[in-house]
């Protein structure tokens, strides 16, 4: 519960003036029943139900834009209601009112939604004493929506901002290592809950320091983000890639596993051989690739990936290692219950690979081996 409160800015907005509306309100509604103004005592009762209906609604479907219009809706409506029924002091009721739609729903909505408050009550006239009083009130309210707007706008611009800097890296734009610990744990979740499979393959640009040191950190920086290019353009939407850090990166492919995932890393290693470049060459890339096994937690497939890419580095470079034993053509990885295939795009656009090779042999025309290790 604190965890949704923490993460989800509207519910929490939803949920501080919904508590703050029934305390205000619920006095206020016995007072008048017991004053015998029973009209107004029920106006009370409605606009608390409303409120509650839309707290209520908004943590049981999580769907806080509706839960949200639902309380600008009742709250501004409710304002004008009180101030028609009970005159002079039920308009006090509106300037929270004008001041909180921006917080509900989108500034448009919110800008509509005070103008219309404010013309209704103006179009009534009874509520207000005098037109001196009337003309006061309607710039008085139109002050207080300006200045709820700006604040609105400047948080939420604030608020976008600083959630781009805590989970974006900002050299090749790609997610960091914070956003990818997030991924892995909802890929985890979903994994258990529907057996969706998930690889996960951790990619390290060899000798990377020499490219610095020989030609600068600006070719380093550009191979960097020529290598995140090469990589969104060459996968699907669903595949996410983070940079884990330094010259190490993160893939989390959702729904592959077995043939069709040495497919992908073939796929993706030719790729980087014939289009990732610095001015003395070619860059190579070694691969660590993990399957998520069933109930496997996100720091043991973290591990094994870690475990392959170590091995591909240690014997010899540009190669892949897998850390599962994968299934050979047409079976699948068969740990997985959901798994579909064919799974990138990477898979698709590439020439075709034999489906029956070793994944154990090295691979035909190339000089990587793709090895599997038990
Ligand atoms: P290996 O094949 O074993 O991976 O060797 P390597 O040289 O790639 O690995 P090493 O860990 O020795 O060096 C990584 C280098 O990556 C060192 C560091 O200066 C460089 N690096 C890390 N982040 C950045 C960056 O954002 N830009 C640039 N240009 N270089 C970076
Ligand atoms: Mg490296
Ligand atoms: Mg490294």
């Amino acid at each position: 519960m604190l965890h949704r409160l923490k993460n989800d800015f509207r519910l929490s907005i939803i949920t501080l003036l919904g508590a703050s509306a029934v305390l205000g309100i619920t006095p206020f509604a016995v007072l008048r029943f017991l004053q015998g103004n029973t009209m107004a005592g029920l106006l009370d009762t409605v606009i608390l139900a409303g409120i509650s209906f839309g707290v209520i609604y908004s943590w049981l479907t999580g769907n806080t834009r509706v839960g949200g219009m639902v309380l600008a809706l009742v709250a501004c409506g409710g304002a004008v209601s009180v101030g028609y029924v009970v005159g002079e002091p039920g308009l006090f009721w509106l300037y929270p009112c004008l001041v909180t739609t921006f917080f509900l729903v989108a500034p448009k909505i919110a800008i509509v939604l005070n103008i219309a408050s404010v013309l209704v009550l103006m179009s009534f006239g009874e509520a207000f004493s005098s037109q001196v009083q009337m003309w006061s009130f309607a710039s008085t309210a139109v002050v207080v929506s300006a200045c709820a707007y700006v604040f609105a706008y400047r948080n939420k611009n604030q608020r976008v901002r600083l959630e781009h800097l805590a989970t974006i890296d900002p050299l090749t734009g790609v997610k960091n290592r914070r956003s990818m610990d997030e991924a892995l744990d909802l890929a985890a979740a979903n994994a258990e809950q529907t057996g969706q499979s998930y690889a996960l393959v951790l990619l390290d640009l060899d000798h990377f320091k020499t490219i610095n040191d020989d030609y600068g950190h600006g070719v380093g920086d550009s191979v960097l983000t020529e290598l995140v290019a090469l990589i969104e353009h060459n996968t699907r939407k669903s595949d996410q890639l983070f940079r884990y850090g330094g010259e190490e990166f993160v893939l989390l492919l959702p729904g592959v596993d077995g043939v069709g995932l040495q497919s992908v890393m073939t796929n993706l290693q030719q790729l980087l051989r014939r289009r990732l470049k610095h001015p003395g060459g070619a860059v190579t890339a070694s691969f660590g690739v993990a399957l998520l096994g069933h109930g496997e937690s996100v720091a043991s497939w973290l591990r094994r990936a870690d475990n392959a890419l170590y091995e591909a580095k240690e014997s010899g470079r540009d190669r892949i290692v897998y850390a599962d034993a994968l299934a050979q053509a047409g079976s699948g990885a068969g740990r997985y219950r959901n798994s579909r295939q064919p799974s990138s795009k990477l898979a698709e656009v590439s020439p075709a690979v034999n489906p029956t090779q070793n994944p154990a042999a090295p691979s035909a025309g190339s000089n990587a081996s793709v090895k599997v290790r038990k």
